[in-house]
């Protein structure tokens, strides 16, 4: 049995042939390598970046840092952890009237915007080192479904503090602030989903 391995997230595929699409990031039929004994040690350490010369900037520089200490699987754990904890605390405000746990939600989603730009842009910064930006469904939806959760996050800040009642007044407000915070948690779902993808690739 033939072994092919992608290029773009190492999964590994046996069988005679390469599959059509890469089932972990979609890459094409093309991006597959066939693993041969030979070329098994060369192929895993083709990831290795080679020793930075004087000449490569600072961006370069700190971009591969980034990547090599995987800096985005790490503030990811902010809103994967931090989010469906406020939405909890929201559900709890809403249903109960709680205003402690309405301060709770609140102060954790600020905390998770202020947690956003390292995110998106170490995640940005991985995908285009590392996977050379390659423009598969896998990271189309991820990158859709991370900037959907931001914009809905930004929106929620804002609407309580143009409108702070708007969990505790008479109006069903509220109900529409719940929706678009679940909307937000399936979103970071989604995104936090696709990377569990990329990172277990090669590790069944
Ligand atoms: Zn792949």
């Amino acid at each position: 049995m033939k072994k092919w391995k992608c290029s773009v997230c190492n999964y590994i595929h046996e069988g005679e042939e390469p599959p059509e699409k890469c089932p972990v990031c979609g890459a094409n039929k093309d991006k597959f390598i066939e693993v041969t004994e030979n070329n098994l040690e060369l192929g895993n350490t083709t990831k290795v970046e080679a020793p930075m010369d004087k000449s490569s900037s600072m961006v370069e520089k700190i971009t591969a840092l980034i990547v090599e200490k995987h800096l985005h699987p790490i503030t990811v754990h902010g809103p994967n952890g931090i989010i469906p904890m406020a939405v909890l605390f929201l559900v709890i405000a809403i249903f109960f009237q709680l205003p402690l746990f309405e301060s709770a939600a609140y102060f954790s989603m600020i905390f998770v915007l202020l947690n956003m730009p390292p995110v998106l842009l170490s995640g940005y910064l991985t995908w285009q080192k590392k996977y050379n930006g390659v423009r598969t469904s896998l990271f189309k939806m991820k990158i859709a479904a991370s900037c959907v959760a931001t914009v809905i996050l930004f929106g929620l800040i804002l609407w309580k503090i143009v409108q702070p009642d708007v969990l505790s007044n008479a109006s069903l407000d509220r109900f529409i602030y719940l929706f678009w915070a679940m909307v937000m948690f399936a979103a970071i779902g989604v995104a936090g989903h696709l990377g569990g993808q990329l990172v277990f690739a090669n590790k069944k």
